[in-house]
């Protein structure tokens, strides 16, 4: 295994505090948690433990940036170099947050440098752009109980306030920029609540916008766990919106602790996604992007093509090809450079996983390849094919969120693929493999899924619009669509005559 950098190590040796007001503290209750390696399950850093006595410092320090107007009222154009500059000091640290990345969540150093990380600094580019962008417009009005009056109205886009952002451990530097790149563009101030297994990128990142020179307290950072640290965000009366990723269940908590103060939410949750494969599909190409959309990640991803839905004919030839690429996958510490696959996040994800594996097996799934937990220190699950599989299995339903597949053949003849394919409580993505085009888009249009692709799987950009349909979420990250999450439209109405 590669031994750590000098870099990595200083960083991780110092006390991690909480970023609030631009200054790094202690938790008021003083108290740490422990951050472990998911490759060999050791402790490698103490992180402060946030609570709600902790995000209430931090909301006051958002508000308090808020209202002196120091984000909000500096120029466009000065905002937009300033979040540029984000994304510039992102790529000049790249290789020590791929590191850290690694480290943290288990994943392969060399997918960290090559996805995470240049991806956190785009979308800080892209989001740069907006700042000087984001335009009203005027609007003719036709009221007629005053035939002489006129009136000169607009809109004007404001920042929507004070946010609190909370982010999960699958991507845990790209989830943040995500949150916080719209955020910061539209002149919010933000509290930001990591996950309590990654914090470490997050806590770099900070240190980064200080260096861009973010003004202090318009992003806070805090460390902490979800029912403590996490709900009061949720439920805090000062905080104009809240965006969330995470699991659906957790998603559900967060609406109901905003009902409060009926603060803006935004949801981005789990998945279940359908890659579909056609018979007349590239085989060879259909292969390899099934695999990649289900083992990605170690599987941990929102929108994993969970399930498989082969076309009768090829079903063998395909389920094989994937069972094969399965085995053939190098898992081990993410920070051997060889890695393909890391571990899981987590003791309790590794628990979580194997649970389902147990209960696929138990109710008559079979497993081509992987179906267990692989023997050894850290928390590695062997990337799995289940056959054998039946809409009504958990396996089949619920989101696993690890390396698993199921794989069910379909007859293309019997138009039954869309039902199949929709037949789930998410709608966040979808593959779909196929020759022929009009197939491709007139199964893309029936497909109830916020993403769809058609011949390659995992494509993201810092433009394209990221979410759900039905319990996968409310809203889109990214792109234009996700600025409405972060303003207030006015519309102003002058007489005028
Ligand atoms: P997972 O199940 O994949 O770990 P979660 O949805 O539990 O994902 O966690 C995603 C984020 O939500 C984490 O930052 C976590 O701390 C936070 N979280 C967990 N429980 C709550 C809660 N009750 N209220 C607010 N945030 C929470």
């Amino acid at each position: 295994m590669t031994s750590l950098s000098i870099t990595t190590t200083d960083f991780i040796r110092q006390p991690k505090q909480l970023l609030i007001n631009g200054a790094w503290v202690a938790a008021v209750s003083g108290k740490t948690f422990e951050v472990i390696n998911p490759a060999t399950a050791e402790v490698i850093a103490h992180v402060a433990e946030g609570d709600a006595a902790d995000i209430d410092k931090a909301v006051k320090a958002a508000r308090q940036a808020l209202e002196s107007k120091v984000w909000s009222g500096m120029s466009p154009s000065e905002r937009g170099k300033l979040i540029w500059r984000i994304g510039d000091l992102i790529l000049k640290y790249a290789d020590e947050l791929a590191e850290l990345e690694s480290l943290d969540n288990g994943k392969p150093v060399v997918v960290a440098r090559a996805a995470d990380v240049p991806l956190a600094a785009d979308i800080f580019h892209y989001m740069a752009g907006w700042a000087s962008k984001l335009q009203g417009v005027t609007i003719p009005l036709s009221v007629p109980y005053t035939p002489s009056a006129q009136y000169h109205s607009y809109t004007r886009l404001e920042p929507v306030g004070v946010v609190g952002q909370i982010i999960p451990w699958n991507f845990p530097l790209l989830m943040a920029a995500w949150k916080l790149a719209p955020a910061l563009a539209t002149g919010c101030t933000v509290v930001l609540k990591v996950a309590e297994e990654t914090p470490l990128s997050a806590l770099r990142l900070g240190e980064i916008f200080q260096e861009a020179g973010v003004p202090d307290g318009v992003v806070n950072i805090i460390t902490g766990f979800g029912e403590t640290a996490g709900a009061a965000l949720a439920a805090h009366p000062d905080v104009d919106k809240i965006a969330f990723t995470g699991s659906t269940e957790v998603g559900r908590l967060v609406v109901k602790a905003a009902t409060g103060n009926l603060k803006r939410v935004s949801l981005e949750l789990g998945g279940k996604s359908p890659s579909i494969i056609l018979r007349d599909a590239d085989l060879e190409r259909a292969i390899a992007g099934a695999a990649s959309g289900i083992f990605f990640n170690q599987g941990q991803c929102c929108c994993a093509g969970s399930r498989l839905y082969v076309a009768q004919e090829i079903f063998d030839e395909v389920v094989e090809g994937v069972a094969a690429i399965a085995k053939n996958i190098k898992m081990g510490a993410g920070l051997n450079a060889q890695t393909e696959m890391g571990p899981l996040v987590s003791d309790i994800q590794l628990r979580r996983v194997c649970s389902y594996l147990q209960s696929g097996q138990e109710e008559g799934a079979r497993a081509v390849t992987g179906g267990k937990q692989r023997a050894g220190a850290g928390y590695f699950v062997e990337p799995t094919v289940l056959i054998n599989t039946t809409h009504d299995m958990k396996v089949v339903k619920e989101e696993i969120f690890g390396p698993v597949i199921v794989a069910m053949p379909f007859k293309e003849a019997d138009d039954e693929l869309v039902r199949l394919a929709n037949d789930s409580i998410y709608g966040l993505a979808a593959g779909i493999w196929t020759r022929d085009l009009s197939k491709a888009h007139t199964l893309a249009n029936k497909l109830q899924a916020g993403t769809v692709w058609v011949n390659c799987y995992n494509i993201f950009d810092a433009g394209l619009p990221f979410g759900g349909y039905k319990q996968s979420g409310w809203g889109r990250e990214m792109g234009a669509a996700v600025l409405e999450h972060y303003t207030e439209s006015k519309a102003v109405t002058i007489r005028i005559d």
